[in-house]
């Protein structure tokens, strides 16, 4: 049975506010353009690199974390039912909550990764919808089993949308590019905290990429004295603060914009040691926070991920990269992390 909507819930609703609708609609008004387009992009290079990143976290950390749940090979048998010629197949086992899932970009990244089960959530209904018609239309064989939900992940309990999926356990959460938008408040952030951390099994991995706090405010701190506005960026990305006070370790807004994918939208400084620290009153503890150029630096020469870079049109054949200055610069505003459930 499906439980009603509590009255504190409700009353989330009503408070709903005002830059938690600006995103909504945002992203909302933000239509899939398809493969051929989106290879037209003047940013494909940094949003190639931004998905390179992603495969890199999810290879590291969540199917590490998936795979604990395969059961074992009968001996003398490979995953294809005993056919010694052909490599094992590794059989499908995981269960994922890709929450802020948008249009559904990771999905191939998870059914390459195995997926057995994932569950996508956002707050914006047109894109869930985008997202649920792009898995339909994966391929068969690697098509994983799968549901949408349109919620306000930050004011709202899964429970509200997702009961009947919530008897057994995530082995991963994952929120890509998204959880800076929870730091409105810290009532938000904890009822994200707990939609994260309230349905991984003990062990499980919630891994994300988010801006770099480090980074925005010491750029804010540089700025000339008599700055106006208090803004920094280049050709592909700008970033204004509302005002220098930095007092506020929830609610510090900003406005972001990135050419070709996000137009001057509220988001919210992650004062990371703050958010650390509640973290752990969930029992979630970081195993990884990573700024991206450096993951590149780290990873670029791996065996697995090295040779994804080209695949994924980071690089070209003679390993030149496909971005910019000014997209690289973008590109490292992000930071990666990893967090597991004890
Ligand atoms: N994770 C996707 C990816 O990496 O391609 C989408 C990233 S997009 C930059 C940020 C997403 O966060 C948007 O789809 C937006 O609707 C979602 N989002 C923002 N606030 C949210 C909320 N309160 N609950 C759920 N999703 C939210």
């Amino acid at each position: 049975k499906r439980p009603r909507e509590s009255q504190a819930d409700a009353g989330r609703a009503a408070k709903r506010s005002r830059d938690t609708e600006l995103v909504a609609g945002h992203y909302n008004a933000r239509p899939e353009v398809g493969l051929k387009k989106r290879v037209e992009s003047p940013i494909i290079g940094l949003k190639s690199f931004n998905n390179w990143i992603k495969s890199v976290l999810i290879a590291k950390f969540a199917v590490p974390a998936m795979r604990q749940h395969e059961p074992p090979l009968p001996q003398g048998r490979n995953a294809n039912g005993g056919n010694a010629g052909r490599p094992p197949r590794v059989p499908m086992a995981g269960k994922v909550l890709d929450m802020g899932c948008g249009k559904g970009g990771d999905l191939q990244k998870w059914s390459k990764a195995n997926t057995k089960e994932y569950i996508g959530v956002d707050i914006a209904d047109m894109s869930v919808r985008q997202a649920h018609d792009r898995w339909q239309t994966m391929r068969g064989g690697s098509r994983f089993d799968a549901e949408f939900a349109a919620l306000d992940c930050y004011n709202y309990s899964l429970t509200t949308k997702l009961h009947h999926r919530l008897g057994t356990p995530f082995d991963v959460v994952s929120m890509q590019f998204c959880m800076h938008y929870a730091f409105e408040s810290i009532g938000k952030v904890r009822m994200m905290l707990e939609n994260v951390s309230k349905y991984l099994r003990p062990g499980g991995i919630f891994i994300g990429t988010v801006p770099n706090a480090d980074l925005l405010l010491g750029r804010l701190r540089s700025l000339a004295p008599d700055a106006e506005p208090l803004e920094f960026g280049n050709s592909v990305y700008n970033i204004r603060f509302d005002s220098r006070d930095e007092s506020a370790v929830y609610g510090q807004r900003y406005w972001f914009y990135l050419q070709d994918a996000v137009e001057d939208v509220p988001e919210y400084v992650v004062h990371w040691p703050a958010f650390e620290e509640l973290a752990r009153q969930y029992g979630l503890h970081r195993v990884y926070k990573e700024e991206f150029q450096e993951i590149y630096r780290q990873e670029n020469g791996h065996p697995e991920y090295g040779p994804l870079l080209e695949k994924m049109r980071v690089v070209d054949a003679e390993g030149a990269s496909s971005m910019d200055n000014d997209q690289w610069e973008a590109a490292n505003i992000y930071i990666g992390f990893a967090f597991q459930k004890r």
